[in-house]
């Protein structure tokens, strides 16, 4: 599918041709294990974004137009085409993101399958409402809202690229994608794969580029009618400013600085296990891990000793080597900013109980790499314990009361997905009822049935995806009523 041992030529995908940006303008984009060109990408703008629109608007008539039943099965076909080349693309996404490869093949690829057929079936699904009286009988339409924008980040390539087209495409809509310039590669490996399943030239276009320049001339686009967005708080508030007064619709699924809450009456062994990978899963860049452990007094000590005993032996490495469970930071950039978070934890006077140094594995000496990190002693509100700092660095503190807490992971700005570890039914319904999130694991963590709605409150974003919610994002209802 490529050739990794040659810088990679990505292309833009719009009107179903594999072309440069306009101006013939490029980006690199590194691979963050050895710190290497990995390949080069086109440096778009607003007129290549211009194009896509145009090539979108042209094939809307077509794909709105089509079968619910030919529309799925294009989309089951691109599907198959992910499975037929699943070891190259989790190749390709290891490279570009320093995930470990074998994440890839049992997570990011087999799940962006997964959400092409999930929506290729839940459109076959989607109903609308009718309500009937006496005097009339009212119905909804739910119409595909026309051209939309997908902007998706670096953390969770393709898994969160195709989570965002596939129910737009399902419902009708033309799309313009944006993936992240830090890892642009599995989103054009894609676009190839669309041009193999016979996918209407225009109905689905892929712009790679900065956020700042082909992000934000997407926002601003007058004809582009909605934005679904995952990324940054910060980005998301921009886009919001952008949006609203043009009355565009918009999902935002922003960061998050999750709870993970344990109780001494939890199986012990298993929230152990689970809590390390709820930490430190894909280095710790999954907007759902937890980053704030909270455990109840009694069981401090003895989760203190296990958990930092399981984290000291986690192994970081190169992410192509089958044992290694941590890679490499994605980016120079953001190892920088992880690191001086780490600095800063010091300053703030946390203990520092594991990690906190930079790694340096073997064959891979100029990659990006950080040792999983736990700290102590660190006050509620310091910002090691308010800031989104999305890496391999976790806090630990105990707790005395239920209603102590629930306050300490309530005072978060955000309000993604918190984690409770109890075998007390009463007191896990209790605190899922209480905690400000959209996502409440209790005793298990990122297990993920598609057909629920999924987001965040307060800075985590507004919207929810998945399921029946992402389809009634992507269509806009009207309502017909009459007079019987
Ligand atoms: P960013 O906000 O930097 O970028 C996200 C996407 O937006 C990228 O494609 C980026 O492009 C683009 N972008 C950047 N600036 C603009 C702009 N001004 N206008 C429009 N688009 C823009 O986030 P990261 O990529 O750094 O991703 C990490 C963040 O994503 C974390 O905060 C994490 O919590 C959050 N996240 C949230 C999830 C959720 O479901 N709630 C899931 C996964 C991650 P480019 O990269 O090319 O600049």
């Amino acid at each position: 599918m490529f050739d990794s041992t040659q810088p990679i030529t990505i292309k833009n995908y719009i009107n179903g041709t594999l072309i440069d940006a306009h101006n013939g303008s490029i980006l690199t984009t590194i691979n963050p294990s050895k710190g290497t060109l990995l390949g080069t990408l086109p440096d778009s703008d607003e007129v290549d974004v211009a194009t896509a629109y145009q090539a979108a608007a042209q094939a809307l008539a077509g794909w709105k137009n089509t079968s619910v039943e030919a529309r799925s099965e294009i989309m089951y076909k691109i599907a198959a085409l992910i499975d037929a080349h699943q070891e190259s693309l989790a190749l390709a996404e290891s490279l570009d993101n320093g995930k470990p490869i074998s994440l890839a093949r049992r997570i990011d690829i087999p799940r962006a399958a997964a959400n092409m057929r999930f929506f290729a079936q839940a459109i076959t699904q989607f109903a609308s409402e009718s309500h009937h009286s006496v005097e009339c009988l009212n119905y909804t339409l739910r119409q595909p809202i026309g051209v939309v924008a997908c902007i998706s980040p670096w953390n969770l390539p393709l898994y969160l690229f195709t989570w965002k087209i596939a129910p737009a495409l399902a419902s009708g809509n033309c799309v313009i994608a944006k993936p992240s310039e830090v890892t642009p590669l599995t989103a054009y490996l894609f676009s190839t794969l669309c041009i193999e399943a016979g996918l209407p030239p225009g109905v689905l276009n892929v712009v790679h580029g900065l956020g700042h320049r082909v992000g934000e001339a997407l926002v601003k686009h007058h004809d582009i009618k909605a934005v679904s967005f995952t990324g940054g708080t910060a980005t998301g508030k921009n886009i919001a400013s952008i949006a609203a007064p043009m009355f565009k619709k918009l999902s935002l699924e922003l960061g998050g600085k999750n709870a993970t809450i344990i109780f001494e009456d939890c199986d012990f062994d298993e929230m152990i296990r689970t809590t390390v990978q709820s930490s430190f899963s894909n280095q710790g860049e999954i907007c759902l891990c937890g980053s704030r452990i909270y455990i109840e007094r009694p069981l401090y000590e003895k989760f203190k000793k296990a958990f930092v005993e399981k984290v000291k032996n986690i192994k970081v490495g190169n992410p192509l080597d089958a044992a290694t469970q941590l890679g490499a930071i994605v980016s120079k950039a953001h190892f920088d900013k992880i690191n001086s978070y780490i600095v800063l934890a010091t300053t703030e006077g946390g203990t520092l109980l594991a990690g906190g140094i930079s790694l340096q594995p073997q064959g891979c000496e100029n990659g990006y790499y950080i040792a999983p990190t736990v700290f102590e002693n660190l006050a509620c509100g310091s910002r090691i314990n308010t800031e989104e700092i999305f890496g391999p660095v976790v806090t630990l503190q105990p707790f005395d009361t239920e209603e102590e807490v629930i306050a300490a992971t309530n005072a978060s700005a955000y309000g993604l997905a918190t984690c409770i570890w109890t075998n007390q039914l009463k007191r896990a319904h209790r605190l899922a009822a209480c905690i400000d999130v959209g996502i409440v694991w209790i005793n298990c963590w990122l297990v993920r049935d598609l057909r629920t709605p999924f987001g965040g409150m307060k800075q985590s974003g507004i919207g929810r995806e998945g399921g029946l919610e992402a389809l009634r994002f992507f269509t806009e209802p009207k309502n017909v009523c009459i007079k019987l």
